[in-house]
Protein backbone atom coordinates (compact mmCIF):
# COMPACT_ATOMS: atom_id res chain seq x y z
CA UNK A 1 0.00 0.00 0.00
CA UNK A 2 3.18 2.13 0.28
CA UNK A 3 3.17 3.10 -2.95
CA UNK A 4 -0.38 3.39 -4.11
CA UNK A 5 -2.00 5.61 -1.38
CA UNK A 6 -0.08 8.68 -1.68
CA UNK A 7 -1.18 9.53 -5.17
CA UNK A 8 -4.73 9.44 -4.12
CA UNK A 9 -4.19 11.47 -1.00
CA UNK A 10 -2.58 14.04 -3.06
CA UNK A 11 -4.65 13.82 -6.11
CA UNK A 12 -7.72 11.56 -5.65
CA UNK A 13 -11.67 13.15 -5.14
CA UNK A 14 -12.92 13.03 -1.19
CA UNK A 15 -15.30 10.56 -2.08
CA UNK A 16 -12.42 8.46 -3.53
CA UNK A 17 -9.77 9.62 -0.34
CA UNK A 18 -13.21 8.36 1.63
CA UNK A 19 -13.06 4.78 0.50
CA UNK A 20 -9.99 3.46 -0.05
CA UNK A 21 -7.55 5.29 2.16
CA UNK A 22 -9.12 4.24 5.85
CA UNK A 23 -9.42 0.78 5.30
CA UNK A 24 -6.10 0.26 3.31
CA UNK A 25 -4.44 2.26 6.53
CA UNK A 26 -5.90 0.25 8.83
CA UNK A 27 -5.09 -3.11 7.42
CA UNK A 28 -8.66 -3.85 6.52
CA UNK A 29 -7.52 -4.28 2.24
CA UNK A 30 -4.97 -3.92 0.68
CA UNK A 31 -3.65 -1.38 -2.63
CA UNK A 32 -1.37 -2.37 -5.29
CA UNK A 33 -0.09 0.32 -7.78
CA UNK A 34 0.02 -0.75 -11.05
CA UNK A 35 2.73 0.92 -13.40
CA UNK A 36 4.90 -1.80 -15.40
CA UNK A 37 3.44 -3.38 -18.18
CA UNK A 38 5.33 -6.52 -19.94
CA UNK A 39 6.53 -4.08 -22.77
CA UNK A 40 8.94 -2.21 -20.35
CA UNK A 41 9.06 -0.31 -16.84
CA UNK A 42 11.71 1.95 -17.02
CA UNK A 43 9.99 3.58 -19.91
CA UNK A 44 6.73 5.09 -18.14
CA UNK A 45 5.77 7.43 -20.59
CA UNK A 46 5.33 4.23 -23.59
CA UNK A 47 3.09 2.73 -21.50
CA UNK A 48 -0.10 0.86 -23.55
CA UNK A 49 -2.80 0.36 -21.04
CA UNK A 50 -5.92 2.24 -22.76
CA UNK A 51 -8.75 3.68 -21.17
CA UNK A 52 -11.50 4.77 -23.37
CA UNK A 53 -14.47 7.19 -21.93
CA UNK A 54 -17.71 5.66 -22.28
CA UNK A 55 -20.40 7.78 -20.63
CA UNK A 56 -19.79 7.97 -17.34
CA UNK A 57 -17.26 4.96 -17.46
CA UNK A 58 -13.62 4.31 -18.54
CA UNK A 59 -13.41 1.00 -20.39
CA UNK A 60 -9.91 -0.40 -19.99
CA UNK A 61 -7.81 -2.64 -21.78
CA UNK A 62 -4.26 -4.18 -21.52
CA UNK A 63 -1.52 -5.72 -18.82
CA UNK A 64 0.26 -4.95 -15.84
CA UNK A 65 2.67 -6.99 -14.52
CA UNK A 66 5.38 -7.45 -11.59
CA UNK A 67 2.65 -5.79 -9.36
CA UNK A 68 3.65 -6.14 -5.74
CA UNK A 69 0.27 -7.01 -3.86
CA UNK A 70 -1.49 -7.60 -6.99
CA UNK A 71 -2.68 -11.21 -6.13
CA UNK A 72 -5.09 -10.10 -3.28
CA UNK A 73 -5.24 -6.16 -3.69
CA UNK A 74 -9.12 -4.88 -3.32
CA UNK A 75 -7.68 -1.71 -5.30
CA UNK A 76 -5.31 -0.81 -8.11
CA UNK A 77 -4.13 2.70 -8.72
CA UNK A 78 -3.54 1.84 -12.22
CA UNK A 79 -2.05 4.01 -15.04
CA UNK A 80 -3.47 4.09 -18.23
CA UNK A 81 -3.14 6.05 -21.51
CA UNK A 82 -6.61 8.16 -21.77
CA UNK A 83 -5.37 10.20 -24.83
CA UNK A 84 -4.54 7.76 -27.45
CA UNK A 85 -3.32 10.66 -29.68
CA UNK A 86 -0.63 11.58 -27.51
CA UNK A 87 1.81 8.40 -26.78
CA UNK A 88 3.82 10.64 -24.63
CA UNK A 89 3.72 11.66 -21.15
CA UNK A 90 0.72 13.85 -21.73
CA UNK A 91 -1.58 10.90 -22.47
CA UNK A 92 -1.24 9.48 -18.84
CA UNK A 93 -4.08 9.22 -16.23
CA UNK A 94 -4.26 7.66 -13.12
CA UNK A 95 -7.41 5.81 -12.20
CA UNK A 96 -8.53 3.07 -9.20
CA UNK A 97 -9.87 0.36 -10.41
CA UNK A 98 -11.41 -2.11 -7.77
CA UNK A 99 -10.41 -5.39 -7.03
CA UNK A 100 -13.91 -7.03 -8.24
CA UNK A 101 -14.41 -5.44 -11.48
CA UNK A 102 -15.64 -8.17 -13.99
CA UNK A 103 -12.57 -8.50 -16.97
CA UNK A 104 -10.11 -8.26 -14.33
CA UNK A 105 -7.86 -11.69 -14.57
CA UNK A 106 -4.94 -12.00 -11.99
CA UNK A 107 -2.08 -14.92 -12.36
CA UNK A 108 0.78 -15.24 -9.60
CA UNK A 109 4.67 -14.96 -10.45
CA UNK A 110 7.15 -16.46 -8.85
CA UNK A 111 10.19 -14.79 -7.67
CA UNK A 112 14.22 -14.98 -6.24
CA UNK A 113 13.21 -12.78 -3.40
CA UNK A 114 10.45 -10.63 -1.59
CA UNK A 115 8.58 -14.11 -0.46
CA UNK A 116 6.70 -11.89 2.22
CA UNK A 117 4.42 -10.01 -0.63
CA UNK A 118 2.54 -11.84 -3.99
CA UNK A 119 3.63 -10.43 -7.05
CA UNK A 120 1.31 -10.74 -9.96
CA UNK A 121 0.68 -10.33 -13.67
CA UNK A 122 -2.71 -8.29 -14.49
CA UNK A 123 -4.88 -8.61 -17.59
CA UNK A 124 -7.55 -5.83 -18.19
CA UNK A 125 -10.27 -6.83 -20.96
CA UNK A 126 -12.57 -4.28 -20.96
CA UNK A 127 -12.74 -3.40 -17.81
CA UNK A 128 -15.91 -0.49 -17.02
CA UNK A 129 -14.35 2.04 -14.08
CA UNK A 130 -16.55 4.75 -13.16
CA UNK A 131 -15.04 8.03 -13.83
CA UNK A 132 -15.30 9.03 -10.42
CA UNK A 133 -12.25 6.96 -9.92
CA UNK A 134 -9.69 9.09 -11.66
CA UNK A 135 -6.87 10.54 -9.33
CA UNK A 136 -6.10 14.14 -10.42
CA UNK A 137 -7.27 15.65 -13.54
CA UNK A 138 -7.18 13.29 -16.77
CA UNK A 139 -3.87 13.52 -18.62
CA UNK A 140 -2.06 14.45 -15.28
CA UNK A 141 -1.00 10.74 -14.05
CA UNK A 142 2.29 11.63 -15.38
CA UNK A 143 3.90 13.55 -13.06
CA UNK A 144 1.75 12.17 -10.17
CA UNK A 145 3.66 8.99 -11.28
CA UNK A 146 6.92 11.01 -10.99
CA UNK A 147 6.58 12.49 -7.70
CA UNK A 148 5.26 9.38 -6.27
CA UNK A 149 8.19 7.81 -7.26
CA UNK A 150 10.44 10.09 -4.94
CA UNK A 151 8.70 8.96 -1.84
CA UNK A 152 9.17 5.10 -2.79
CA UNK A 153 12.57 5.53 -3.37
CA UNK A 154 13.99 7.51 -0.29
CA UNK A 155 12.00 4.55 1.05
CA UNK A 156 13.51 1.89 -0.28
CA UNK A 157 17.09 3.33 0.48
CA UNK A 158 16.27 3.80 4.07
CA UNK A 159 15.41 -0.30 3.63
CA UNK A 160 18.50 -1.01 2.31
CA UNK A 161 20.56 0.75 5.28
CA UNK A 162 18.92 -1.14 7.70
CA UNK A 163 19.48 -4.72 5.49
CA UNK A 164 23.13 -3.83 4.82
CA UNK A 165 23.33 -3.17 8.76
CA UNK A 166 21.41 -6.43 9.81
CA UNK A 167 23.65 -8.29 7.26
CA UNK A 168 26.89 -7.08 9.01
CA UNK A 169 25.16 -7.44 12.63
CA UNK A 170 24.87 -11.21 11.87
CA UNK A 171 28.16 -11.72 10.20
CA UNK A 172 29.79 -10.10 13.02
CA UNK A 173 28.11 -12.49 15.53
CA UNK A 174 28.96 -15.53 13.30
CA UNK A 175 32.85 -14.23 13.46
CA UNK A 176 33.12 -13.18 16.79
CA UNK A 177 31.83 -17.04 17.77
CA UNK A 178 33.29 -19.10 15.08
CA UNK A 179 36.19 -20.76 15.40
CA UNK A 180 38.85 -22.12 12.46
CA UNK A 181 42.10 -22.95 13.00
CA UNK A 182 42.29 -22.62 16.57
CA UNK A 183 40.86 -18.94 16.27
CA UNK A 184 38.03 -16.82 16.18
CA UNK A 185 37.31 -15.35 12.22
CA UNK A 186 36.76 -12.36 14.01
CA UNK A 187 40.62 -12.65 14.89
CA UNK A 188 41.73 -12.44 11.20
CA UNK A 189 42.44 -9.27 9.34
CA UNK A 190 40.81 -10.42 6.21
CA UNK A 191 37.62 -11.51 8.15
CA UNK A 192 37.98 -7.64 10.11
CA UNK A 193 38.87 -6.12 6.87
CA UNK A 194 34.93 -7.25 5.68
CA UNK A 195 33.40 -6.30 8.51
CA UNK A 196 34.59 -2.88 8.58
CA UNK A 197 34.28 -2.31 4.68
CA UNK A 198 30.18 -3.01 5.47
CA UNK A 199 30.24 -1.14 8.35
CA UNK A 200 31.91 1.82 6.10
CA UNK A 201 29.16 1.81 2.96
CA UNK A 202 26.11 1.37 5.54
CA UNK A 203 27.24 4.31 7.30
CA UNK A 204 28.17 6.38 3.99
CA UNK A 205 24.38 5.33 2.94
CA UNK A 206 22.74 6.16 5.88
CA UNK A 207 24.07 9.39 6.32
CA UNK A 208 22.88 10.18 2.96
CA UNK A 209 19.62 9.13 3.59
CA UNK A 210 19.42 11.28 6.67
CA UNK A 211 20.56 14.28 5.16
CA UNK A 212 17.77 13.82 2.01
CA UNK A 213 15.19 13.11 4.99
CA UNK A 214 16.33 16.54 6.51
CA UNK A 215 16.34 18.29 3.42
CA UNK A 216 13.43 17.20 2.49
CA UNK A 217 11.48 17.53 5.87
CA UNK A 218 12.44 21.19 5.76
CA UNK A 219 12.46 22.13 2.05
CA UNK A 220 15.78 22.24 1.54
CA UNK A 221 17.29 22.89 -1.98
CA UNK A 222 15.57 23.06 -5.30
CA UNK A 223 13.70 19.93 -6.37
CA UNK A 224 16.03 19.18 -9.31
CA UNK A 225 18.71 19.21 -6.39
CA UNK A 226 16.14 16.78 -4.15
CA UNK A 227 15.72 14.56 -6.83
CA UNK A 228 18.84 13.95 -7.93
CA UNK A 229 19.85 13.39 -4.20
CA UNK A 230 16.97 10.74 -3.97
CA UNK A 231 18.78 8.92 -6.72
CA UNK A 232 21.90 8.81 -5.18
CA UNK A 233 20.74 7.64 -1.69
CA UNK A 234 18.55 4.37 -3.88
CA UNK A 235 22.18 3.85 -5.48
CA UNK A 236 24.56 4.07 -2.96
CA UNK A 237 22.11 2.30 -0.22
CA UNK A 238 21.19 -0.73 -2.51
CA UNK A 239 24.63 -1.15 -3.54
CA UNK A 240 25.92 -1.14 -0.02
CA UNK A 241 23.31 -3.84 1.00
CA UNK A 242 23.85 -5.80 -1.78
CA UNK A 243 27.69 -5.91 -0.79
CA UNK A 244 27.01 -6.14 2.71
CA UNK A 245 24.92 -9.56 2.31
CA UNK A 246 27.56 -11.02 -0.42
CA UNK A 247 30.17 -10.54 2.25
CA UNK A 248 27.88 -12.03 5.02
CA UNK A 249 27.36 -14.80 3.24
CA UNK A 250 31.36 -15.52 2.15
CA UNK A 251 31.94 -14.71 6.65
CA UNK A 252 29.41 -17.07 7.26
CA UNK A 253 30.46 -19.70 4.54
CA UNK A 254 28.11 -22.73 4.18
CA UNK A 255 26.00 -21.34 6.97
CA UNK A 256 25.50 -18.58 4.98
CA UNK A 257 23.62 -20.42 1.85
CA UNK A 258 21.18 -22.10 4.48
CA UNK A 259 17.63 -21.00 4.69
CA UNK A 260 16.98 -19.21 8.05
CA UNK A 261 20.00 -17.06 7.97
CA UNK A 262 19.42 -13.31 7.77
CA UNK A 263 21.93 -12.62 5.20
CA UNK A 264 20.75 -15.67 3.21
CA UNK A 265 17.59 -14.24 2.20
CA UNK A 266 18.61 -10.70 2.16
CA UNK A 267 21.38 -11.79 -0.70
CA UNK A 268 18.07 -13.03 -2.79
CA UNK A 269 16.26 -9.53 -1.63
CA UNK A 270 19.35 -7.29 -2.81
CA UNK A 271 18.47 -7.44 -7.07
CA UNK A 272 14.73 -6.28 -6.26
CA UNK A 273 15.77 -3.76 -4.21
CA UNK A 274 17.79 -2.16 -7.25
CA UNK A 275 16.02 -2.67 -9.65
CA UNK A 276 12.10 -2.25 -8.51
CA UNK A 277 10.95 1.48 -7.89
CA UNK A 278 13.52 2.72 -10.68
CA UNK A 279 16.62 0.90 -11.64
CA UNK A 280 20.26 1.49 -10.76
CA UNK A 281 20.45 2.43 -14.25
CA UNK A 282 17.90 4.87 -14.97
CA UNK A 283 18.54 6.33 -11.55
CA UNK A 284 22.25 7.57 -12.48
CA UNK A 285 20.57 8.90 -15.74
CA UNK A 286 17.84 10.63 -13.96
CA UNK A 287 20.74 11.87 -11.70
CA UNK A 288 22.54 12.92 -14.42
CA UNK A 289 19.62 15.10 -16.05
CA UNK A 290 19.12 17.33 -12.62
CA UNK A 291 23.01 17.66 -12.81
CA UNK A 292 22.37 19.48 -16.44
CA UNK A 293 24.64 16.27 -17.89
C1 LIG B 1 9.57 -8.09 -7.16
C2 LIG B 1 9.16 -6.92 -8.00
C3 LIG B 1 8.08 -6.15 -7.60
C4 LIG B 1 7.65 -5.09 -8.40
N1 LIG B 1 6.54 -4.38 -8.01
C5 LIG B 1 6.02 -3.47 -8.87
C6 LIG B 1 4.78 -2.82 -8.57
O1 LIG B 1 4.17 -3.03 -7.51
N2 LIG B 1 4.26 -1.96 -9.48
C7 LIG B 1 4.88 -1.69 -10.66
O2 LIG B 1 4.36 -0.91 -11.43
N3 LIG B 1 6.06 -2.29 -10.97
C8 LIG B 1 6.64 -3.17 -10.11
N4 LIG B 1 7.83 -3.78 -10.42
C9 LIG B 1 8.45 -3.50 -11.70
C10 LIG B 1 9.71 -2.64 -11.61
O3 LIG B 1 9.39 -1.32 -11.29
C11 LIG B 1 10.41 -2.78 -12.97
O4 LIG B 1 10.91 -4.11 -13.06
C12 LIG B 1 11.52 -1.78 -13.17
O5 LIG B 1 11.01 -0.48 -13.26
C13 LIG B 1 12.32 -2.08 -14.45
O6 LIG B 1 11.47 -2.27 -15.53
P1 LIG B 1 11.61 -3.58 -16.44
O7 LIG B 1 11.67 -4.76 -15.56
O8 LIG B 1 10.56 -3.54 -17.48
O9 LIG B 1 13.02 -3.46 -17.12
P2 LIG B 1 13.38 -2.65 -18.46
O10 LIG B 1 12.79 -1.30 -18.41
O11 LIG B 1 13.08 -3.51 -19.63
O12 LIG B 1 14.96 -2.54 -18.29
C14 LIG B 1 15.79 -3.71 -18.32
C15 LIG B 1 17.21 -3.33 -17.92
O13 LIG B 1 17.70 -2.34 -18.83
C16 LIG B 1 18.08 -1.17 -18.11
N5 LIG B 1 17.72 0.00 -18.90
C17 LIG B 1 16.48 0.37 -19.30
N6 LIG B 1 16.55 1.51 -20.01
C18 LIG B 1 17.86 1.86 -20.05
C19 LIG B 1 18.57 2.95 -20.61
N7 LIG B 1 17.93 3.93 -21.26
N8 LIG B 1 19.90 3.00 -20.45
C20 LIG B 1 20.55 2.01 -19.78
N9 LIG B 1 19.94 0.96 -19.21
C21 LIG B 1 18.61 0.89 -19.34
C22 LIG B 1 17.32 -1.21 -16.80
O14 LIG B 1 17.98 -0.50 -15.80
C23 LIG B 1 17.30 -2.70 -16.53
O15 LIG B 1 18.51 -3.06 -15.91
C24 LIG B 1 8.33 -4.79 -9.60
C25 LIG B 1 9.44 -5.54 -9.97
C26 LIG B 1 9.86 -6.59 -9.19
C27 LIG B 1 11.05 -7.39 -9.64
Amino acid sequence: CSAALPPIVAHGSAALQRRVVPPVLAGEKIAALCITEPGGGSDVAALKTSAVRDGDHYVVSGEKTFITSGMRADFLTVAVRTDPANKGAGGISLLVIDGDTPGLARSELKKMGWWCSDTAHLRFDRCRVPVANLVGAEGEGFKAIMHNFNGERLTMAAMACSYGQACTEEALAWARERKTFGEPLAQRQVIRHKLVDMAARVEAARALVYDLAYREQHGLGARTDLVARTCLAKVLATQAMQFCADQAVQIMGGMGFMRGTKSERLYREAKVMMIGGGSEEIMKDLAARQFGV
